[in-house]
């Protein structure tokens, strides 16, 4: 079986990580410090937090802009759970924006039908989903015409660019997960950007108790730190991130010349968008079908996401219904990411392609 996913360690990786557990400082430290630097300075922001989660990260970044109960936060409902959980967490309302079918990422006309219907929105929270960037350039006009704070989920998109600007660059923070399906790992762990001086450093205490020196504690705060041995693998992957995300670029880029088959539609990229390709998602009419056969000719997939948030038993008891984003409903239907990991020999590639054009 050809995997959907499969994380790339090295022995850069492995001699950094080594390192960390001969010197006995194995919890948050200097390591921890120089990995938000390198991360960071990498997407030329001043400021990175490291967390324990991509989770986490956004639940700090939620708290960190001042987002409370009662709160409306415009999100997308396709997406992994923790996207909109993070408001939950804080008593906020997350509010559904559907989907562009071709993309996948908020339909921003949507968007802005939402904020002229609800004049109390406080901000938007977007993905860019399966690495690829959100329309930043009316997503941008609606921040600063509506006053909202913008939180960019960048879990699956660390490096891709929109205009040449990269993406967690936009808003007020940006939060990236370092989970082993990510485009860079740590194990677990997660990073959170900021341009905001005051935001950073509360972001520092909310991370660590709320305390603003040892044993001080000003604020009510978590136990969302990152290890140092998550760290050094982290140093070491970011190093590496150009490369894995190449890998992934050229491959789908294989896939898009050679993938024939009108069963089958490929990705779309818009304009202005540089995607990471975290996921290559086809859409298909009948799926069942399609995983049969990709089953049957051993070619791993994923489906992201078989059912939207709003669609999910819990949310459905807070009231939300998913009609109201029927596109989401619909492409939730059609949707199956074929691999396109790093890791992909070109036998596996053109192992891919053979069976998906033999599909009728
Ligand atoms: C992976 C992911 C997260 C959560 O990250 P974890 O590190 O798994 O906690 C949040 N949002 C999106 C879009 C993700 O893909």
């Amino acid at each position: 079986m050809i995997p959907i996913a499969k994380p790339s360690i090295g022995t850069e990786e492995i001699f950094h990580v080594q390192q960390i557990l001969k010197s006995g400082n194995i919890a948050s430290g200097q390591t921890v410090s120089d990995f938000e630097n390198n991360f960071a300075t990498y997407f030329h922001m001043p400021y990175g937090v490291a967390t324990s989660s991509g989770t986490t990260a956004l639940h700090a970044a939620i708290i960190a802009c001042n987002i409370k109960k009662g709160d409306k936060i415009i999100t997308t409902p396709f997406t992994f759970a923790a996207t909109a959980n993070s408001l939950l967490f804080e008593g906020a309302i997350p509010v559904f924006a559907d989907i562009d079918p071709d993309t996948f990422n908020i339909d921003v006309n949507h968007v802005e039908e939402l904020l002229k219907i609800h004049n109390d929105i406080k901000g938007i929270l977007i993905v860019h989903l399966f690495g690829l960037p959100c329309n930043m350039e009316r997503i941008m006009k609606l921040v600063k015409k509506y006053n909202l704070l913008l939180i960019e989920d960048c879990a699956q998109a660390h490096e891709a660019k929109y205009n040449d600007q990269y993406v967690g660059t936009f808003g007020t923070t940006s939060a990236y997960s370092f989970y082993p399906t990510k485009n860079m790992t740590t194990g677990e762990g997660g990073m959170i950007l900021t341009k905001n001086k005051s935001i950073y450093e509360n972001l520092q205490r909310l991370i660590s108790h709320g305390q603003k020196e040892r044993y001080i504690h000003t604020q009510l705060g978590y136990n969302f730190r990152m290890t140092n041995i998550a760290a050094a693998l982290g140093i070491e992957q970011l190093n590496k991130l150009n490369d894995f995300n190449n890998k992934r670029k050229e491959n789908a880029k294989f896939y898009n010349n050679h993938i024939k088959n009108n069963q089958v539609k490929l990705p779309v990229v818009p304009s202005k968008c540089d995607p990471v390709y975290h996921q290559y998602t086809l859409k298909v009419k009948d799926r069942a079908q399609f995983i049969k056969h990709l089953e049957k000719n051993n070619v791993g997939y994923g489906i992201y996401y078989p059912t939207p948030l709003n669609a999910q038993p819990y949310y459905k008891e807070l009231g939300y219904d998913p009609n109201t984003t029927p596109i989401t409903l619909k492409v939730s239907q059609e949707v199956v990411s074929i691999p396109v990991h790093p890791l992909l020999s070109k036998d596996e590639l053109l192992k891919v392609v053979e069976v998906i054009n033999l599909y009728e």
